[in-house]
C-alpha cells in the first residue's frame, strides 16, 4: 500500500516510494534544474557557484547538495573551497570526502572482509623501498 506524504517542497500530498520525499512533479524540476546548471557548466567551464545561482536563478545551498551528492563536480579553479572533506575539512571538489578520507573509510569498511590496503600501507609506513642500485656495470661494458 503507497503511502502517502507530503512533498517537501510544494506540500502537495504525493504517493511516496522512497528517497527524497518530493511529488513527481518536484522531482521533475529537481532534475531539469540539474540539467540547467550541468548544461551552463559545459557552456561556462569555471564558472562560480555564485555565477551559476545568479544566472540560473537557483540557491547556492541547491548546488551545494548537487555536488555533495557528487552529482556536480567544481572544475576549472581548484582554490575554491567551496565544500569541504567532512572529515578532514580539505578542500574538495564533489562528494562529501576528499580522496584520501574517502579511501580510508572505505578501507576502515572493508577491512574486515578484505585486506586488500595492506600493500600500499606496508609501502608507505615501511621507508624500505627500493633503492637504485647502480647499472653501471653491466651497461658500459659494451661501449666499444
Ligand atoms: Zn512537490
Ligand atoms: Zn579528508
Amino acid at each position: 500500500m503507497p503511502e502517502l506524504r507530503n512533498c517537501i517542497r510544494c506540500g502537495r500530498l504525493f504517493n511516496y516510494i522512497g528517497g527524497v520525499p518530493l511529488c513527481i512533479a518536484c522531482k521533475e524540476d529537481d532534475e531539469e534544474e540539474f540539467k540547467r546548471i550541468k548544461k551552463y557548466l559545459q557552456e561556462n567551464p569555471g564558472a562560480t557557484i555564485s555565477q551559476v545561482a545568479s544566472e540560473l536563478d537557483v540557491s547556492i545551498e541547491k548546488i551545494k547538495k548537487y555536488l555533495r551528492e557528487g552529482r556536480l563536480e567544481i572544475v576549472g579553479d581548484e582554490g575554491i573551497p567551496i565544500l569541504t572533506c567532512e572529515k578532514c575539512g580539505k578542500p574538495i571538489k564533489t562528494g562529501r570526502f576528499c580522496n584520501e578520507c574517502s579511501r580510508n573509510l572505505a578501507s576502515e569498511l572493508s577491512s574486515v572482509v578484505k585486506k586488500s590496503d595492506f600493500g600500499s600501507n606496508y609501502q608507505r609506513d615501511g621507508g624500505m623501498g627500493f633503492r637504485y642500485l647502480s647499472r653501471g656495470n653491466s651497461g658500459n661494458k659494451r661501449n666499444e
